[in-house]
C-alpha cells in the first residue's frame, strides 16, 4: 500500500507519497510561502513554479492532482498539530471528527485551520480511502500530571484547557525508536533526551518509550530558542508589555515570528547565515548562537534529572542533523552526565534517509550522543497505514470480566526472611483469578513519611522481586509518590518501609500504582484482535457510573485467565460491583474500529 502524507503548515505544504513500511518515496512535493505573492510549488527535484498569491485551498487544488497522477494511494495521513485532551492516538477521520478538530483550532490557531483545509481538500480528491489524523501532541499524552500542570489556579487552567501538551510528537517518537534500534537495545529499557532542532525546536525526555517531559507547552512557543520563536520567557514580560500598550496580536507576532535566532541575530532565522556571520566577528550572531546552546544544555541537564539519568542524547532536525558547531557547543559541557563528544566523529557526522544515525560520542561513555535523521512523513504514513489496515477489525462485542485489585504486596525470599523470620513460608488463604496465584494469610504494615496503612495483604507465591502496589488515595495517606507502572516494571521506582511480625525493612525501590491491565491468553488476544503490549480503551457499563478507561495495557500469556484489573480508586470511580464486565471501545458508528495505540507503549 502507498500512503499520501500531507503536512499543511502555516506557510508551507509538504506532501509525500510513500511506502509506509520502507519509507521509500514514490513522489514528493513542497509548496512554499503560501498566502503570499511569491507562493511557489516544486514537485520532486524539479524547478519551482509560481503559484502567485495561492491560498492553502488553491495550492492544494494544484498540488493534489500532481501528487496522485498515475499512483494508487490506499490511505492518507494528515499531520494535525493540536489534538487537545481528546485525541491521544492516530484517529480515522469522519465528518463528526472534522467538526471536533475545528473546535480545537482555538488551541492552535496558527496550525490547525491549515491542517483542516488539507483534510477537506484531500477527502474530496480521495473519497474512497481512509484518512487518518496523526497528532503532534499525541506522543506526549503520557506526560505525568506533574509535568503537564502549570502552577496557576486550577479552575482557571481547567476553564481554558491550559496545560502542557507538547508538540513534534512524531519526530520525538521516531528518533527515539531509531536511536534504540541503532544501539541494539529495547526502547522500553532506555532513557533518551531527544532534541528536535529545526526552525521549530523542542526537547523531550523519553523514559522507557514514553514521553515524560517536553519543552513545548500549551502552544509551540515555550521552551528552546527557535528560528523565530522566543521559547521560554518570564510571563511577567508579556504582562508588562501588554500593560505598556502592545496589543495581543502584535505580541503574538513578535514572539512567534520576530524572536528567537532571528530576533537575536538580526540576520534572519537560518543558522547557516548566523554561523557564517559569527565567524566574521558579528557579536549579535555570536550571542544568538550561545543563547541557543545554553538554553538547550539547560534542558538536557534538567531532563537527565527528571529521568534519573540518560542513556542517550539525540540531535535531530535541520540544526541537530547538520550543525556540528552547535552540537559541539551543546555537548562539550555534558561530561558530568558521562557524555563525551568525539570531535572527529562530530565533524564527520552525516545523516540521510539511507544512513539515518551517526554516533558522535567517544566510546565507553555512560551516555551516548547520537545524530538521527528524522522522518516525520514516514512516521505519519506508518500510523495512517496501520489505522487503515485495522479499520475492519473485530466483529461482535466480546466482554471482559473486570475486578478490583486492592492494595497488596508481593515478596521475594529476602523480604520474607526479614519480615517473618528465616525460611518462613507464606500460608495460602484463597486462590486468585490468575492460575497459581493466591491471597495469603500474611499481612504487613506500610509505613510512609506521612502515615501508615496496616493489614496490607501479601499475595503468593513468592516472587523474584518485592513489589508493593497501592492506589492513588493510599499515596496521600502514606505521603509517597508511586509511578503508574506495569507489574514487574520497577526500574527507578521509589521505595517504602514494610513492618512485619519479625522485623522491618525499607525497600529502595518497588512501590508502584499498578497500571490498569487486562490479562488474556493468546486465544483471547486473537478474538479481540489485540497483541501483548497494546494499549486499549475499555468501557464499563455500571449502575449510574458508566466509565471508559483509557491506557489499559494488554498482557498476553498462556498462563493467564481473561480478566481486567483496576485498583480500588478506579473501581470506586466506576461504581464497580461483583461480576462487572467491560467491552473494548469501538468508534466510528457502526464500523467496529479498535483504537490501538503504539505497541511499544507497554
Ligand atoms: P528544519 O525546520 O528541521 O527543516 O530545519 C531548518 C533549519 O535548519 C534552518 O533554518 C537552518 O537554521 C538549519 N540548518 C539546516 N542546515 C544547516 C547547516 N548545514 N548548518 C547549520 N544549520 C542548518
Amino acid at each position: 500500500m502507498q500512503v499520501l502524507v500531507l503536512n499543511c503548515g502555516s506557510s508551507s505544504i509538504k506532501a509525500d507519497v510513500l511506502d509506509p513500511d520502507s519509507g521509500a518515496r514514490a513522489r514528493y512535493a513542497r509548496v512554499e510561502r503560501v498566502g503570499t505573492a511569491t507562493c511557489a510549488i516544486r514537485v520532486g527535484d524539479g524547478a519551482e513554479q509560481a503559484l502567485d498569491g495561492a491560498t492553502h485551498e488553491t495550492a492544494l487544488a494544484v498540488l493534489l492532482p500532481r501528487m496522485l497522477e498515475g499512483l494508487t494511494v490506499g490511505a492518507v495521513g494528515h499531520r494535525v498539530v493540536h489534538g487537545g485532551e481528546r485525541f491521544t492516538a492516530p484517529t480515522r477521520i469522519d465528518d463528526a471528527l472534522l467538526s471536533e478538530f475545528e473546535a480545537l483550532s482555538a488551541l492552535a490557531p496558527l496550525h490547525n485551520p491549515h491542517n483542516i483545509a488539507g483534510i477537506r481538500a484531500a477527502r474530496a480528491a480521495l473519497p474512497g480511502v481512509a484518512h487518518v489524523a496523526v497528532f503532534d501532541t499525541a506522543f506526549h499524552a503520557t506526560l505525568p500530571r506533574r509535568a503537564r500542570t502549570y502552577a496557576i489556579p486550577t479552575a482557571l487552567a481547567a476553564e481554558h484547557g491550559i496545560r502542557r501538551y507538547g508538540f513534534h510528537g512524531p519526530s520525538h517518537r521516531w528518533v527515539a525508536e531509531r536511536a534504540a534500534e541503532f544501539m541494539g537495545e529495547d526502547l522500553r529499557q532506555l532513557r533518551i533526551v531527544t532534541c528536535h532542532l529545526g526552525n521549530g525546536a523542542s526537547a523531550a525526555a523519553v523514559e522507557y518509550g514514553r514521553s515524560v517531559e517536553t519543552s513545548m507547552g500549551m502552544t509551540p512557543l515555550e521552551g528552546l530558542v527557535m528560528g523565530t520563536r522566543s521559547g521560554d520567557l518570564d510571563p511577567g514580560v508579556v504582562v508588562e508589555l501588554a500593560r505598556r500598550g502592545i496589543d495581543p496580536a502584535t505580541l503574538d507576532h513578535t514572539l512567534n515570528y520576530e524572536s528567537g535566532l532571528a530576533g537575536l541575530s538580526g540576520v534572519g532565522n537560518d543558522l547557516r547565515d548566523i554561523e557564517a556571520r559569527a565567524a566574521e566577528g558579528d557579536d549579535a550572531c555570536r550571542l544568538a548562537i550561545i543563547v541557543f546552546a545554553h538554553r538547550l544544555r539547560k534542558y538536557i541537564g534538567a531532563y537527565a534529572a527528571v529521568m534519573g539519568g540518560a542513556d542517550a542524547v539525540v540531535f535531530t532536525g535541520g540544526i541537530g542533523e547538520n550543525s556540528a558547531e552547535m552540537r559541539h557547543r551543546v555537548a562539550q559541557r555534558l561530561e558530568f552526565l558521562g557524555a563525551r563528544l568525539d570531535e572527529d566523529r562530530n565533524r564527520a557526522a552525516r545523516v540521510s534517509l539511507e544512513k539515518w544515525c551517526a554516533e558522535i560520542s567517544a566510546p565507553h561513555g555512560r551516555t551516548r550522543l547520537l545524530v538521527v535523521k528524522t522522518d516525520e512523513a514516514h512516521a505519519i504514513g506508518r500510523d495512517a497505514a496501520r489505522i487503515a489496515r485495522e479499520a475492519d477489525v473485530v466483529e461482535g462485542v466480546l466482554r471482559i470480566p473486570v475486578a478490583i485489585s486492592a492494595r497488596h504486596i508481593h515478596l521475594d525470599r529476602r523480604s520474607i526472611d526479614a519480615l517473618f523470620g528465616a525460611n518462613y513460608e507464606l500460608t495460602p488463604r484463597s486462590p486468585l483469578s490468575q492460575p497459581g496465584q493466591y491471597a495469603s494469610e500474611e499481612r504487613l504494615t506500610l509505613i510512609g513519611p506521612k502515615g501508615e496503612i496496616p493489614d496490607v495483604r501479601v499475595l503468593g507465591p513468592e516472587r523474584a522481586e518485592t513489589q508493593v502496589e497501592i492506589a492513588r488515595t493510599d499515596e496521600f495517606k502514606l505521603g509517597v509518590d508511586a509511578p503508574v507502572r506495569g507489574s514487574g516494571d520497577l526500574a527507578s521506582t521509589p521505595g517504602i518501609t514494610l513492618q512485619g511480625p519479625k522485623g522491618r525493612i525499607t525497600l529502595d525501590h518497588g512501590l508502584i500504582c499498578a497500571r490498569r491491565h487486562i490479562h488474556m491468553t493468546p486465544a483471547d488476544a486473537k478474538r479481540f484482535g489485540v497483541e501483548h503490549g497494546d494499549v486499549v480503551e475499555v468501557a464499563l457499563d455500571t449502575e449510574g457510573r458508566d466509565l471508559v478507561f483509557g491506557d489499559v495495557l494488554v498482557r498476553v500469556s498462556p498462563h493467564y485467565k481473561l480478566e481486567m484489573h483496576v485498583d480500588t480508586d478506579e473501581g470506586n470511580a466506576a461504581g464497580l460491583g461483583r461480576g462487572a464486565e467491560g467491552v473494548l471501545v469501538h468508534t466510528e458508528g457502526a464500523v467496529r474500529l479498535l483504537r490501538r495505540k503504539v505497541a511499544f507503549d507497554a
